[in-house]
């Protein structure tokens, strides 16, 4: 149903949890995947194990944050490929010492905007006029439900970043809606993946977050890899500019059930 053949999909962060598990699912469906990665050993194991499988992959080493070397990834991706349909900027860290406004140091908020929205800016600028090129695409941006509530066990420079990615999102679907380019922000709720689990590797920090989810447990990555595929294909052809939530409920409940 939702085939990707023909298409050339280029996913950063796609060494680890959702992008890997997208990168693994859009190349099941007949797309040519480029893993953008930072971690050499772990966008390689990705792209190995889509080959393993009969699929289509090649890799390209980038720093997100870095501009010439998103210039260079997306140049490599039409160099090898034959041109871009699918933008999937996924890469996004969550890193220690990240907590409230007062605490939060000025580096930790600096690396944060740079990798989470910087990154996105990035992709879009490189990754936008290749897809013109390629006869228009889909674009998905990874924010969070964090865009768009609020915790009390604060991670202030990630929610910024998050939130920027959705404006952002929704402004670039607009701007390009008529040239065959949508673009969604997708709202992932907590995945089991390592960016979290080691953050709710204390029992009680788990217990205070899963108290709030209705579905009573985390989303596994492949869950949303499937919202990645839906919203990659031309099956939601009528879908853009969209705050695309995908956590169990969570921005839906006030009390959630015992
Ligand atoms: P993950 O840590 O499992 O994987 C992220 C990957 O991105 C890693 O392979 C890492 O090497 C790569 N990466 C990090 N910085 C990079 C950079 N500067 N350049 C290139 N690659 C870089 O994370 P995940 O849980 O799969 O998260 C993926 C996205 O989903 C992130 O944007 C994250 O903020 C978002 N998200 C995650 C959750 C969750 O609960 N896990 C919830 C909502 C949103």
């Amino acid at each position: 149903m939702h085939s990707l053949d023909g298409k050339t999909a280029f996913i950063t962060g796609s060494g680890s949890g959702i992008g890997r598990e997208s990168a693994f699912l859009m190349a099941k469906s007949g797309a040519q995947v480029v893993v953008c990665e930072r971690d050499e050993e772990a966008g390689r194991g990705t792209v190995d194990t889509i080959v393993d499988e009969g699929g289509t992959a090649s890799l390209v080493v980038a720093d997100v944050s870095d501009d010439a070397q998103m210039a260079e990834a997306v140049e490599a991706t039409c160099r090898r490929h034959g041109g871009l349909h699918i933008l999937f900027n996924n890469a996004g860290i969550f890193p220690d010492g990240d907590g409230s406004p007062v605490e939060t140091p000025l580096d930790i908020w600096q690396w944060v905007i740079d990798v989470n929205l910087k990154g996105v800016f990035l992709g879009c600028k490189y990754g936008i006029p290749a897809m013109l090129e390629s006869g228009g695409g889909s674009i998905i941006n990874t924010a969070s439900f964090v865009a768009v509530m609020g915790a009390a066990t604060s991670q202030i420079a990630y929610t910024a970043s998050k939130g920027g990615v959705l404006a952002m999102t929704r402004e670039i679907a607009v701007e390009y809606a008529r040239q065959g380019i949508r673009a969604n922000a997708l709202c992932p709720g907590p995945v089991r993946t390592p960016l979290l689990e080691e953050f709710l590797s204390d029992p009680a920090v788990k217990a205070r977050r899963l108290v709030h989810i209705p579905m009573g447990r985390l989303a596994e990555a492949e869950e949303i890899a499937n919202a990645v595929l839906f919203l990659a294909s031309d099956t939601s052809s009528y879908v853009t500019g969209t705050t695309f939530l995908v956590d169990g409920g969570i921005t839906a409940s006030y009390v959630t059930p015992e």
